[in-house]
């Protein structure tokens, strides 16, 4: 599905975290530091919250356009989570990567697994809560979910802990300052590994090569 490595070059970053860590949160903090970056949007079955923007949060479907897109191979990767289905729309991503954009997927950790199979120099990138009652904490006052939807996304957010050995690194949502620094230092690392600045090594030889005659 994806083009030659020659061919892909931006960085796909992929997010994950049991919900209520609060990485929605990181990741808006870390696109106001670093607006280069692409974050994807997804579309989703879920109803849409009261605070949701359709287009800006989700795209939101219902369930059988949901099902026709996955028919018509329009996404990249999608899961049914907390009883909804969720996807990552495929053209934006690769048209972004293509042309040498950074994009951020915030997906769960089924979605990251079949990132990492797809595209296996995608960074996974995974945010945990300093205590396991923070998540609850959390998801009681936001107050978006009933005491149901809170217990199963509290009974997914286990398995989802026990995932952790799929993904490169770990943040520990202490502060979302402190968590989007760790990101943005990921993401600034990956940027400048030996890898990606092959272009740079040639041309400095090739300066070098033409300087010589001059030294
Ligand atoms: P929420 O309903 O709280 O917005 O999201 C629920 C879960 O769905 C979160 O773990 C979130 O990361 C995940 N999710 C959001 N978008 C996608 C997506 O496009 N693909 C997959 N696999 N998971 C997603």
């Amino acid at each position: 599905m994806f083009k030659k490595n020659e061919e892909r070059k931006g960085l796909l970053f992929v997010v994950s975290g049991p919900s209520g860590v609060g990485k929605g949160t990181v990741i808006k903090e870390l696109m106001q530091r670093d607006p280069l970056l692409c974050l994807s949007i997804s579309m989703t079955s879920r109803s849409r919250r009261p605070n949701e923007v359709d287009g800006k949060d989700y795209f939101f479907v219902s369930e059988s356009e949901f099902l026709e897109h996955i028919e018509k191979d329009n996404l990249l990767e999608w899961a049914k989570v907390h009883g909804n289905y969720y996807g990552t729309p495929k053209d934006y991503v690769l048209k972004k990567l293509s042309e040498n954009n950074d994009v951020i997927l915030e997906i769960d950790t089924r979605g990251a697994s079949k990132i990492k199979s797809l595209y296996p120099d995608a960074i996974l990138i995974f945010i945990v809560p300093p205590r396991w009652c923070d998540l609850r904490l959390r998801l009681e006052t936001r107050s978006s979910e009933n005491f149901d939807e809170i217990k199963r996304r509290l009974s997914r957010s286990i398995e989802e802990i026990e995932e952790y050995f799929i993904y490169d690194y770990i943040i520990v949502n202490n502060s979302v300052i402190e968590a989007a620094s760790e990101l943005e230092c990921i993401i600034v690392a990956q940027r400048a590994r030996r890898e990606r600045r092959e272009d740079i090594i040639s041309k400095l030889r090739s300066e070098i090569q033409f300087g010589q005659e001059v030294i």
